[in-house]
């Protein structure tokens, strides 16, 4: 139900962020009135050791549209979205940031799209100002290398968890049962119509972005490891393609020394038969390695229990 009357509802994953949540709360109330829009606004309190929670459910008493799930501790932005797909009951569900980065002012054009016909619109990052430079060209290098080993070959770098997602996307999100999620990926893997806008991202208005760079790295390894297969078959290829240099460079110092009578003047000594034998070998090591992945690949997609097709529509 895409109609002028239909439900927002407004997802905002919380840690620590007592100082900006009046301040947004307010801002995003201001935008959704000006656009007379009928809405839900979801907290979801992931542990945080500072005020959020008790700053929330002021903000909760106050407003009877906003609801809040609060975690028994910190689980992290991918389980706050989670419960809070399973708790919004809008037609759409926006997720935004609570540190201000998000820009709330261009809900209407998400929601534009939405009316649009398209299922998932994700705001995609043109620049992020204020964000360190490690940070910035780590995300870089981040996408750079999933593009490498995607497997389906679809991802668009600086995709955020900025998006908003049609009430059936919603539903088959819900379904889906593995533990160690990255939620961005997994909407992707979803399919149904996408549309990307690009925004740029706003400094945080007040506090300090709660992950580290330790997560940060944990989340781009989950999310390549999540995505694809392809890092274990690369290994494989790699052994094939070192055993078969070998195997060319052996042949051809054994014609050049032993056949011809050394015609290049390489004298070769046994030392150099036995590294390029021992390369060889390594090769095939990996090579076998790689046959392994072909397995554990397989393991991987049963253990991981998706459903193996979702339906688009039913009538
Ligand atoms: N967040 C969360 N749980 C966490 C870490 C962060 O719910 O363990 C929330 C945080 O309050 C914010 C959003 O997720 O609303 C993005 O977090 P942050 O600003 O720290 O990360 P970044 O801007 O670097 O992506
Ligand atoms: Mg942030």
């Amino acid at each position: 139900m895409k109609e002028k009357n239909a439900l927002i509802s407004i997802l905002i994953p919380v840690h620590n962020e007592a100082a900006n949540l009046e301040w947004h709360h307010q801002k995003i109330k201001k935008i959704l009135s000006k656009n007379k829009l009928a809405h839900e606004i979801i907290y979801i309190e992931d542990g945080s050791t500072d005020d959020s929670q008790s700053v929330i459910k002021r903000i909760v008493e106050s407003d009877s549209s906003t609801k809040y799930v609060i975690f028994s501790r910190n689980f992290g932005k991918e389980a706050a979205i989670t419960a809070g797909l399973q708790k919004a009951s809008g037609d759409a569900v926006m997720i935004i940031d609570a540190d201000g980065q998000h820009p709330i002012e261009m809900i209407d054009q998400f929601i534009a799209k939405w009316r649009e016909g398209y299922d998932v619109v994700i705001g995609v990052r043109k620049s992020n100002q204020g964000e360190g430079f490690i940070k910035s060209a780590g995300s870089k290098l981040f996408y750079s290398l999933l593009k490498l080993v995607d497997n389906k070959g679809d991802i668009v770098p600086g995709s955020t968890d900025f998006r908003l997602l049609d009430r059936k996307v919603v539903d088959e999100y819900n379904q889906l049962t593995e533990r160690n999620r990255v939620s961005r990926n997994l909407i992707d893997w979803l399919g149904f119509k996408q549309a990307t806008i690009p925004f740029d991202a706003h400094q945080r208005h007040a506090g300090v972005a709660s992950y580290s760079y330790a997560k940060l790295v944990k989340l781009a390894i989950d999310g390549a490891i999540k995505h694809s297969t392809r890092p274990l078959k690369l290994i494989g290829i790699l052994g094939i393609l070192i055993s078969s240099l070998s195997f060319v460079a052996f042949a051809f110092l054994l014609v050049e020394r032993f056949i011809l009578p050394d015609p290049l003047h390489l004298a070769v000594t046994g030392t150099a038969f036995l590294a390029i034998f021992l390369s060889f070998l390594v090769g095939i090591v990996l090579a076998c390695q790689g046959l392994l992945a072909l397995y554990v690949e397989n393991i991987y997609y049963e253990a991981q229990n998706r459903p193996l097709f979702i339906i688009r529509e039913k009538k």
